[in-house]
């Protein structure tokens, strides 16, 4: 009894405090009062969907690094490739790259979706343009950027689904009526 008592002071879920008169959290929609097994059942499908969320923020993650690499892999070999043919576009794409991409993996950290999504399409159109531009160079480093693009897309999908998951785990309880 004196747990259940505590119980209503803080929820033990999302931590939020409570009315001692409330049945379950308004926050997170924890049974506070509820029977044990119902209380149970709450957390097995919370954690469960905790950690699914865990995984797709991980698996982004991914993504967000290869952004770094592509930044790093950018400066070197354009730098190379300015020393080899004294072309200033080499030196230019060697500073673009990470001007646009490492503010871009930043934002990433927090909002993946719309941060891979941003990179994955610029990532193409630079590819494409430089395909056009400079023909002679398109094979080069090829095994490097279908890498970066497959990181990509595979960030981008855990982006949306774990930005999915976050509104369930979220809006749904949280403005539940009571
Ligand atoms: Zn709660």
């Amino acid at each position: 009894m004196e747990t259940n008592y505590q119980q209503s002071q803080v929820c033990t879920v999302c931590t939020k405090e409570l009315n001692i008169q409330e049945l379950s959290c308004p926050f997170c929609t924890y049974p506070v009062r509820g029977e044990k097994d119902e209380q149970d059942r709450f957390m097995s499908t919370y954690n469960s969907q905790r950690s699914l969320y865990q995984n797709y923020m991980t698996e982004s993650l991914k993504a967000t690094k290869s952004l770094y690499w592509l930044s790093g892999a950018s400066v070197v070999g354009n730098m190379i490739m300015y020393a080899v043919t004294n072309e200033s576009n080499f030196l230019i794409a060697a500073f673009l790259v990470p001007i646009v991409f490492i503010p871009l993996a930043l934002w990433s950290r927090t909002n993946p979706f719309p941060a891979l999504l941003t990179a994955l399409i610029l990532y193409i159109l630079i590819i494409l343009t430089d395909a056009i531009g400079n023909p002679a160079y398109v094979s080069k480093g090829a095994v490097f950027k279908v890498f970066i693009i497959i990181y990509l897309v595979k960030g981008v999908n855990a982006g949306y689904k774990s930005k999915k998951l976050w509104a369930e785990l979220t809006q749904k309880r949280w403005t539940q009526e009571f």
